[in-house]
């Protein structure tokens, strides 16, 4: 009998095995389709600096739509794309698209906005990141200054960080802004943050939420942020969803927030309209006399 329920418990791990996998394989073609087919889009959310409240610049999300609505997150095909080798055609799309998109609101009139693009370290090690950067820039016409670069802490994980800090030395030199995402929730090393040339540090999520009401959380946000305070780097918040959090990380010095608070990413032709809302919203603040005390 044991060897009988032995034998359906590998049964219903290969069925459950080849799912995953088929899936996966679903997913991986349906990302070349949408690819070919020009389905993918680019969101735009606002970063807001906490001092001024203005929008100083934008982060490039993907979004892959679904033909009944809605869209299919990052989550579900990123990982996967990166896996398939169909990163480096996805990231460079993202990387034109979001060039394009900032200098075009540049030539509407809109003030300099910077635009953030994700990057993974696929793309850093394995790519021609340096290539397709500049390919965007000369394109678009872009300031290479309006361009950051997010990498997470995976892209420490791998190779030589002699050959890293090359790669982001040389595209620093270019004038492009580099920013450490999801800072605290991978492969952390401090040394590194240290050698290699970081404009920005984002906070994730996970740090900022919760923060109110549990006072270990704070302590260790206030840490984070004073860690990139203290090497002179921007400090982004990222995830913030409520007024309390928005006090709370401009309380502790962040330099701007990114979150659900002002705005989820938005189509390209939104993106400005959502600016000027937020940028109005701030100065409403500013003379709410609660807000002054
Ligand atoms: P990320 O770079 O850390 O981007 C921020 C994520 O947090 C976005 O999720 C954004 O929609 C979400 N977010 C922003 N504010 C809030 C908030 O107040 N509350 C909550 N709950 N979430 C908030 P999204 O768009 O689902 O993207 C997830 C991740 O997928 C990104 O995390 C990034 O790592 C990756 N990703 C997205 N677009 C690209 C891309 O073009 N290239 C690469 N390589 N990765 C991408
Ligand atoms: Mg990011
Ligand atoms: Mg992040
Ligand atoms: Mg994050």
């Amino acid at each position: 009998a044991s060897k009988e329920r032995g034998r359906g418990r590998a049964t219903y791990y290969n069925e459950h095995y080849s799912e995953a996998l088929s899936a996966r394989l679903t997913m991986a073609s349906e990302v070349r389709s949408a690819l070919d087919e020009a389905r993918f889009e680019v969101h735009y959310q606002p970063i807001t600096d906490v001092q001024n409240g203005k929008v100083g610049g934008f982060e490039a999300l993907l979004r892959l739509p679904k033909p009944d609505g809605g869209f299919v997150p990052p989550s579900e095909f990123i990982a996967i794309a990166e896996s398939s080798h169909l990163i480096a055609d996805l990231g460079s799309f993202v990387l034109h698209s979001a060039c394009q998109e900032a200098q075009s609101w540049i030539d509407e009139g809109q003030p300099a906005r910077s635009v953030s693009v994700n990057v993974s370290a696929a793309q850093v090690w394995h790519g021609d990141l340096e290539q397709v950067v500049d390919s965007a820039l000369e394109k678009s016409k872009l300031d290479p200054s309006l361009l950051c670069i997010e990498l997470t802490e995976s892209v420490f994980a791998a190779e030589s960080i002699d050959r890293l800090n090359g790669i982001l030395t040389r595209l620093n030199e270019r004038g492009i802004q580099l920013a450490l995402d999801d800072f605290g929730t991978g492969y952390s090393s401090l040394g590194y943050l240290n050698q290699l040339p970081f404009d920005t540090l984002k906070i994730d999520r996970t740090f900022v939420s919760g923060a109110n009401q549990c006072v270990e959380k704070r302590k260790l946000l206030r840490g984070i942020v004073s860690l990139g305070k203290g090497m002179d780097l921007k400090v982004t918040a990222e995830g913030v969803e409520t007024e309390d959090e928005l006090k709370l990380v401009r309380q502790l010095g962040c330099h701007c927030v990114q979150g659900w608070y002002f705005s989820k990413a938005q189509p390209a032709n939104q993106a400005a309209v959502e600016a000027a809302r937020i940028e109005a919203l701030g100065m409403l603040r500013q003379l709410n006399p609660q807000e002054r005390q």
